[in-house]
């Protein structure tokens, strides 16, 4: 970065490199920056370099009690909750602004962080701040019902914030997942404690500085950096925690889940994918070829809803995986701030071992290894795109989440085994379907058993579409007016006349 091309970037990172030498990353606790209470620091690495970055408070069960405590206060005095709805728009479209105004900073050190080619990231930065504008509109419109079924009663039905609201978040978006729960959480009028990945936590941290620069009233956000196993494990169980938004793993949702149970904390649970990809033979099928490369390999594949399972009709089938492998092979691996590079590093030494595992057993298994397999370089945590053809959807690499770029290509007779296949899975996150037959598309999204279809394209979001898995791919819902519903309860109101 310190010689881009683009003067922006070298003065973004040399802005981003001073907040990095700038000292210990702490705790946001009650509007102040804290150490751990037990003085802990760990390391948080750039992936591409394995040169630390930062050092960063691990916090434990103590500094969640104070956050906690922090956020409780917070709420029950109404220090939030009770501005008014366009008080706390005001303060969302700030945050937006100031998001922007120190976007390129943001976008740097995400990408120094988790390794995602910057381009990514500097998307993600625009992404974030215009999450919190649609929430921001949405603060002031949070409306009740009234139904008054008869003329001696007056019905009503309020709709209140959860509380204190715990937020959980995986390392491989942060800043988009820090929206994705903040933002409308706050709309809502709750007060929060975040905890980031310990893995990704200095974007989170920036965009804590940037609420705090923005005027949020003290308490009402915190933020928690340490281990899944010690803060993520203390929030999921602590008794003043009234809702737990969770970004994740199945396995760790999972926990949280059953760790939720001791005072029924209202819990939504984004998770893991494995998400099918059906090219008919009526699609544009050079786009969907394009676009199927691009679906798995973005974020070097570690994206929940990454299009990892290319299901090919057979008469295809041959070409199709040629041109997939064929341009997978063109993608650049390398620094993520080289704006040729595609695929930027895996989040770690334990990722690329893992990854790579899965590419061993599809060539033990039997699938055909078509381009890549391998790691690149000795230094920083690089995987080639991986495609395997002669996949089966019983094969291991077809059945598990990897979490990296690796593909499966998968042949299929007729719509209902296309349909069948994509549904074979525990997972239920993601889907697309290419063809140009309009009934047989919205056929298709229909019984895809997945929370978010595409059709003839891949990745694309909105603000308003709402995220979220069937089957263990998650528990509730978020983004959209489904966040408001997440983020609210209701309490009804009868009143004699
Ligand atoms: P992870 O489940 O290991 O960790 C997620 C978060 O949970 C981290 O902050 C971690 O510290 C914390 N954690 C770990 N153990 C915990 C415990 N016992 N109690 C409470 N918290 C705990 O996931 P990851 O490896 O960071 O992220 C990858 C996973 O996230 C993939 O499965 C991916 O599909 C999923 N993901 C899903 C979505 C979605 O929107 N559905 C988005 C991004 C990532």
């Amino acid at each position: 970065p310190t010689n881009h091309a683009d003067e922006t970037i070298r003065a973004a990172y040399q802005r981003a490199s001073a907040w990095l030498a700038n000292g210990s990353k702490t705790l946001f606790i009650d509007g102040k920056w804290v150490p751990a209470l037990s003085g802990k620091d760990s390391q948080t690495i750039d992936p591409a370099t394995e040169n630390t970055l930062a050092s960063v408070a691990e916090a434990d069960a103590s500094d969640v009690d104070l956050a906690v405590a922090a956020a409780r206060k917070a709420f029950e005095y109404g220090t939030w909750r009770g501005l008014s709805p366009h008080q706390r728009s005001r303060l969302l479209l700030k945050i937006a602004d100031l998001i922007e105004e120190y976007g390129d900073e943001l976008a740097v050190l995400e990408t120094l962080d988790v390794g995602a080619p910057l381009a990514f990231a500097q998307r993600h930065v625009a992404h974030s701040a215009e999450t919190f504008r649609y929430y921001a509109g949405w603060s002031s419109k949070i409306y009740g019902t009234t139904n008054p079924t008869s003329d001696d009663r007056f019905i009503y039905m309020l709709r209140e914030p959860m509380g204190v609201c715990a937020l959980i978040n995986a390392w491989n978006v942060p800043l988009v997942m820090a929206a994705t729960k903040i933002a409308p959480a706050l709309a809502c009028g709750n007060t929060v404690v975040l905890k980031p990945a310990e893995q990704t936590p200095l974007s989170t941290l920036r965009l804590a500085e940037l609420i705090e620069m923005a005027g949020i009233p003290t308490g009402v956000l915190n933020v928690v950096t340490g281990l899944g196993a010690t803060v993520g494990a203390a929030l999921s169980a602590h008794p003043d925690i009234d809702k737990i938004a969770f970004t994740g793993s199945t396995a760790v949702g999972r926990h949280i889940l059953q760790s939720s149970a001791g005072n029924m904390k209202k819990v939504t649970l984004e998770l893991g994918g494995k998400s099918p990809n059906i090219i008919f033979p009526d699609a544009d099928v050079q786009r969907a070829i394009e676009t199927a490369v691009l679906a798995f390999c973005r974020n070097s594949g570690q994206i929940c809803s990454s299009g990892t399972r290319l299901f090919v009709h057979e008469s295809l089938y041959d070409e199709v995986s040629e041109k997939v492998a064929g341009i997978a092979a063109t993608y650049k691996v390398g620094s993520p701030f080289d704006p040729e590079t595609k695929l930027g590093p895996l989040i770690s030494a334990t990722q690329m071992a893992r990854v790579l595992s899965y590419v061993d057993k599809g060539k033990a298994e039997g699938a055909g290894l078509k381009q890549g397999g391998k790691r690149v370089g000795e230094t920083g945590f690089f995987v080639e795109p991986t495609v395997f053809e002669h996949v089966n959807n019983e094969m291991t690499i077809a059945r598990e989440e990897i979490f990296g770029p690796v593909l499966s290509v998968i042949p299929f007779r007729d719509e209902d085994d296309a349909v069948f296949k994509g549904n074979d899975t525990i997972y239920g996150l993601a889907a697309a379907v290419w063809t140009r037959d309009a009934s047989r598309a919205h056929r298709v999204a229909r019984a895809l058993k997945a929370g978010r279809i595409w059709i003839n394209t891949y990745a694309e979001g909105d603000q308003v579409m709402s995220m979220g898995g069937y089957k263990q791919s998650g528990y509730g819902r978020e983004m959209g007016a489904e966040s408001i519903d997440a983020y609210t309860q209701t309490k009804s109101v009868f009143m004699k006349l």
